[in-house]
């Protein structure tokens, strides 16, 4: 695997890999890799000629500076993960390969709201940040397809719509929620859970398989969501939204009559650690 920390010269390596007709697959991340980015890496590997990650921790998406202190950089077992997992090109920028003139670079796309439900609602900031990243990432990787993980349900919704309104060429691919056995979806931030947590923090998942019976069953999402928040009120726990929405506006729905696609989306304070999660309740991808 090759690693690069330098746009300039990562660019040059495409521009030549392209010349010669190869596809690219790109994964970008924020690094301490754990197998559900590793999926990532492997699909774009078999699906492409090519497989990129690229690790940057992104400041203009922490709305919160310790969270950003805070998020753990393991750069060097990283490189080593990636290898095994079959990446053929690691890029590993700092803050002034990815915005040479500041963090003042806006991107000016409609996202039709998207971005303001949820996450977006709760962590002012942090979509701008995300679409800003993504967007300089595609350009300099210049990839084919671009691989996500649903575990960021309204993240790859918004990047979808980006693409879409900005007419770029990627190709988005969403890969399922890799989780742990107990059901908790894998995340760089599990590693910082308090022991005692980290046991009772697959409430999430059990609330969520729980939410998709209530559904079937003809329950109301308000009332799901009523019960959902309260089961996630837990000692030491502290539900910030438990939504049930259409899966392509992102909209709290009241009646699920008329919506292919319904996700839950979650996020929980376990302690310290933000976790969010999601399923699908009823259609698919
Ligand atoms: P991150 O490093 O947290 O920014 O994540 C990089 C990419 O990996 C994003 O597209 C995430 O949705 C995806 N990802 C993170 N955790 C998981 C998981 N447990 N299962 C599937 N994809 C994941």
């Amino acid at each position: 695997m090759k690693i690069f920390y330098k746009t300039a010269e990562i660019q040059e390596h495409i521009t030549a890999l392209k010349k010669k007709g190869k596809s690219i697959g790109f994964t970008p991340t924020m690094g301490a890799l754990h197998s559900g980015h590793f999926e990532l890496i492997k699909r774009a590997s078999t699906e492409n000629d090519i497989s990129i990650c690229s690790v940057y921790v992104n400041p203009s998406q922490f709305n919160v500076a310790s969270d950003l202190e805070k998020y753990p950089r393991t750069l060097e077992k990283d490189a080593e993960g990636l290898t095994a997992n079959g990446c053929d090109i690691l890029f590993a920028p700092d803050n002034k390969e990815i915005y040479p003139n500041g963090s003042d670079y806006e991107v000016d796309v409609d996202l039709q709201g998207l971005d303001l439900e949820m996450e977006g609602a709760k962590r002012p900031g942090h979509f701008a940040g995300v679409v800003q990243v993504v967007k300089r990432l595609i350009e300099i990787t210049d990839c084919d397809r671009l691989y996500m993980g649903q575990k960021d349900f309204q993240q790859f919704t918004i990047i979808r719509q980006m693409i879409k309104s900005l007419e770029m060429n990627a190709k988005l691919i969403v890969c399922p929620i890799v989780r742990d056995e107990d059901g908790l979806a894998k995340s760089s931030r599990n590693t910082r859970l308090h022991p005692d947590h980290r046991k009772k923090a697959n409430i999430l998942n059990r609330v969520l398989v729980q939410a998709k019976e209530w559904l079937s069953e003809g329950r109301s999402p308000i009332e799901i969501t009523y019960k959902a928040m309260e089961y996630l009120d837990i000692p030491d726990f502290r539900p910030e939204y438990f939504d049930i929405v259409d899966g392509s506006t992102l909209k709290k729905i009241s009646n699920t009559d008329q919506v292919d696609l319904i996700v839950a989306c979650t996020a929980v304070w376990a302690g310290e650690v933000r976790l969010i999660d999601n399923m699908i309740l009823k259609g698919k991808l």
